[in-house]
């Protein structure tokens, strides 16, 4: 894959950059550099990759993902290993998910070796800006949206893919705590038929009134039900959900299309069943969830994705009341799982499927 590779006219000096990832936070220490790549309907397609300036992007005030929000995204990291190298995570699960993102937003598919190869560019180019703390990251963000400038409704023509990447320290300031999650009433995420397998920024839109009521509840995250029955326990606004019960059974909800597919849900499966537990994708109800929880036949319930790996929930918050799982701290399979999942991707667990993918 050739890049057309623009210099940096001024990079961030280097004692200022080790200022700024000595504790990143999330979200804010962005890199140096981005790769953009055009797509253009009239000129054939994807055009050539650019790895140049991390800069402002012009934008037409008619662009479509400004009035009709065509937009996709991923979320990945790359890992620092023991003897200095750097490591991916399934990156070619990112590229597959991609594109089933962009066909469900009516938007055109990036070969998926040009989303790889556009990981690893950046990656290599600003690999010094990882930071050098334990569970320390470079946050992957690829996105694309419809650039063209038409106001008519239809597919654009005109689309800009584009991956920057952020320093990140660890995702909780205060190590692994226990979430508190309120259970949405009112609102839904998804509903079947819509865009709940996509990871499409609408979805996140559509959250935020619900994950702010459950800040106001005095609650971390939100959890939602399904949209038909509103009985059907989901995920919550960015995580998926794992219940582990004492008969030695993990149920997490299927995917039907309004669960959105998790590489670390997917990845979890296999390693409890490498734990010798009967994991089955079953949906699993509210009442059975309070019900479980309150008899002790629920011993833990996991919460996992990319930024927060594997992390316990601990309440349950609704206005029919609470409800606490396990002694309400860190479960012995969250705890497992969390330090083995870590463990492979920066190196020190063996690898035993082949999910780490070593650049430099
Ligand atoms: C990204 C995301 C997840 C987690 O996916 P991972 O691949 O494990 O990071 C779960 N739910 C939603 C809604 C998401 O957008």
């Amino acid at each position: 894959m050739e890049f057309k590779r623009i210099p940096h006219p001024s990079p961030t000096p280097d004692a200022a950059r080790e200022a700024a990832i000595a504790d990143p936070g999330f979200g804010t220490v962005f890199t140096d550099h981005m790769v953009t790549i055009d797509y253009d309907e009239a000129k054939g397609g994807w055009q050539t990759p650019v790895i140049g300036p991390r800069e402002a992007i012009p934008m037409d005030p008619a662009s479509s993902v400004l009035h009709y929000a065509q937009e996709i995204f991923e979320g990945m990291k790359a890992y620092a290993h023991a003897d200095g190298g750097l490591a991916l995570f399934r990156p070619e699960a990112n590229a597959g998910r991609f594109n089933d993102s962009a066909r469900r937003m009516a938007m055109p598919e990036l070969p998926e070796e040009t989303f790889l190869a556009a990981v690893r560019e950046a990656v290599k180019t600003d690999a010094k800006w990882m930071p050098p703390i334990e569970g320390g990251s470079l946050y992957i963000r690829p996105f694309m949206f419809a650039s063209e400038a038409f106001l008519g409704v239809r597919p654009a023509k005109q689309y800009k893919f584009v991956l920057i990447l952020v320093s990140s320290g660890n995702y909780f300031k205060k190590g692994v705590n226990p979430v508190k999650i309120w259970v949405s009433q009112d609102y839904v995420r998804a509903a079947p038929g819509g865009t709940g397998a996509a990871k499409t920024g609408g979805n996140y839109a559509a959250s935020l009134v619900p994950q702010a009521e459950a800040i106001a509840k005095g609650c971390d995250q939100v959890v939602f039900l399904d949209a038909i029955e509103n009985k059907w326990v989901e995920e919550l606004g960015g995580m998926n959900l794992f219940f582990v019960r004492a008969d030695g059974s993990v149920i997490t909800p299927p995917l039907t299309g309004t669960i959105l597919p998790g590489i670390t849900r997917d990845s979890l499966i296999a390693m409890l069943r490498e734990e010798g537990l009967d994991v089955r994708e079953e949906p699993y109800s509210i009442a059975q969830w309070r019900e479980e929880a309150e008899s002790g036949e629920l011993l833990e319930t996991l919460a996992c994705g990319t930024a927060a790996v594997v992390t316990p929930v601990g309440t349950v918050a609704s206005p029919a009341g609470e409800f606490t799982i396990g002694t309400g701290g860190i479960g012995q399979m969250a705890q497992k799982m969390r330090e083995k999942l870590v463990g492979i991707q920066h190196g020190h667990v063996e690898d035993k499927h082949g999910w780490v993918e070593r650049i430099g």
